[in-house]
């Protein structure tokens, strides 16, 4: 299937280069100009990549950057006009995958959406089952969706998703989340996978992850189809 670049670029001139070059290489492309529309499109459209430029009218890079890592992975490129800008993104950690600094070549631009691409794409934990885990942050994403998860309902997915196919039992789980020994009863696991199963399922409605087994316990399992 074709992926799509999401170009965000105010210079149109600019924006029509990165395009015919992006679509010669076999990528469609869209072109938004205005930073306050960018959020609302990507996530209506989830794109494969989004090449952001840093200045932009309304709202700049900076932001739109932070915004879309607050509910999503997709890949990002930042455009920059200055080279010594880099540093200056890079120790702001604002989780983007890569920087250009203007000006460069359109080749050079479509070498790196390639490599970018390539590189998340052997991220297997997030490709073969399209759930994503950042164990610090206790970020958890579902189909580049951020899942909205507490502590404990993070580790339970956590732990659960480490060993797919593996039935775990209400006590062995609870061993597992409450390592101070206190004392929760087993209708604590239940209703901590009710509230995650509800959460999984107002992301991505087609993706059951956690599994009940009948008098035994729980497991992970990705039956996507997708
Ligand atoms: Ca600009």
């Amino acid at each position: 299937m074709e992926q799509t670049i999401l170009i965000v670029e105010d210079e149109q001139r600019l924006a029509e280069l990165h395009r015919d070059y992006l679509q010669q290489s076999g990528y469609a492309t869209e072109w938004l100009a205005d930073g306050a529309e960018v959020i609302a499109w990507v996530k209506e459209s989830s794109p494969d990549l989004i090449l952001l430029d840093l200045m932009l009218p309304n709202k700049d890079g900076l932001e739109i950057c932070k915004e879309i890592r607050s509910f999503s992975t997709v890949p990002i490129i930042m455009v920059t006009a200055r080279v010594e800008e880099i540093d200056r993104l890079l120790g702001l950690e604002l989780g983007a995958d890569d920087y250009i600094c203007k000006p460069f070549s359109p080749r050079e631009v479509v070498a790196r959406v390639k490599t970018v691409l390539r590189r998340s794409s052997a991220h297997p934990q997030e490709k073969a089952e399209l759930l994503f885990l950042d164990e610090e942050s206790y970020l958890a994403t579902l189909k580049g969706k951020k899942l909205d998860l507490t502590a404990v309902e993070f580790k339970l997915l956590s732990i659960l998703a480490q060993r797919p196919g593996r039935i775990y039992s209400r006590d062995q789980l609870m061993d597992l989340l409450y390592s101070d020994q206190r004392v929760v009863c087993d209708r604590t696991i239940d209703s901590h996978v009710k509230k995650l199963r509800k959460k999984i399922a107002a992301v991505a409605t087609d993706v059951e992850l956690v599994h009940s087994v009948y008098g035994v316990g729980y497991k992970y399992e990705t039956d996507l189809s997708a």
